[in-house]
């Protein structure tokens, strides 16, 4: 086992989750635990067999998300960035319990609408999702994403490790993101069909933008939680059952550096 020295060398792991339930099981697998808040975010130093890891709980939302993931880089230099938690199921496909890879993922709660006259009504199913919801700036230009795309060999690892999982299916999807929690299950439909959403939750395109921002691997496995597909409310187990998931991609992840 390395101490701290050397492996404060190293460029850690940075594991996220937006609630207790997302991250307890993660920092209960750390060993040498140093825990440090910055503002409201708080991050849980240590070490999974010898490597170093950081635990970061981003709280709930884009606005929570973008910020921890922004303090948990500058911080600790990550080599990876993993996104992980619960989501809601679109993919009428999927059921409470699968996990979803997300290959890409966009913040769905961005959109203009066409203008009409005092008294016309509101038409949500017009709303367009701009074309272009996140700036970047890279090399001094600013650089138009609709989507981030997560790190190709993030994803080919995790997906190697599908079989390993036993409460569902483990596939790759389109992530969206909000400050939403849809139940209509016409306008959950309208998504996956006009975007091709499998689920949706509140924080990984904005993690993933920042990560995009400083070049870093990046890459969001959520399990659905919850589907109006299916009648399925959410269940915490299941952000449980992820984390252990997440625990063997981490395991994988240590052995192929
Ligand atoms: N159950 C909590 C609220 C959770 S807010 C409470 O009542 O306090 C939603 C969190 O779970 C977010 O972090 C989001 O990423 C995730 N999530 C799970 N299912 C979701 C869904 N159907 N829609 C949006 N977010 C969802």
């Amino acid at each position: 086992m390395q101490n701290h020295d050397q492996t404060a060398s190293l460029n850690p792991i940075l594991v996220q989750g937006a609630m207790d339930v997302e991250i307890e099981t993660l920092v209960e697998a750390l060993s040498d635990v140093r825990v440090k808040t910055f503002g409201s975010w708080t991050f849980w130093e240590g070490q999974i067999k010898g490597y170093p890891v950081v635990v970061s709980r981003t709280e709930i939302g884009l606005a929570n998300a973008a910020a921890s993931t922004t303090l948990g880089i500058e911080h600790y230099k990550p080599k990876f960035v993993i996104n992980q938690g619960t989501a809601g199921g679109h993919d009428p496909k999927l059921f409470r319990g699968d996990i979803v890879v997300g290959t890409s993922s966009f913040n769905m709660g961005s959109y203009k609408t066409e203008f009409t006259e005092k008294g016309q009504g509101m038409h949500p199913t017009q709303w367009q999702n701009f074309d272009m919801t996140m700036y970047l700036r890279e090399n001094g230009e600013v650089v138009k994403h609709n989507h981030f795309k997560a790190d190709p060999e993030l994803v080919k690892l995790t997906m190697s490790l599908a079989s390993s999982y036993d409460k569902g299916q483990v596939v790759e999807g389109v992530i969206g993101t909000g400050d939403e929690w849809n139940r209509e299950v016409d306008r959950i439909n309208w998504f996956h069909e006009n975007f091709n959403t499998a689920i949706e939750e509140m924080e990984t395109s904005a993690a993933a933008m920042v990560a995009e921002a400083y070049k870093i691997p990046f890459v969001s496995i959520r399990v659905l939680s919850n589907t109006d597909q299916h009648g399925q409310d959410f269940e915490p187990q299941t952000a449980i059952d992820c984390q252990h998931f997440v625990l063997n991609v981490i395991d994988e992840l240590i052995k192929a550096q």
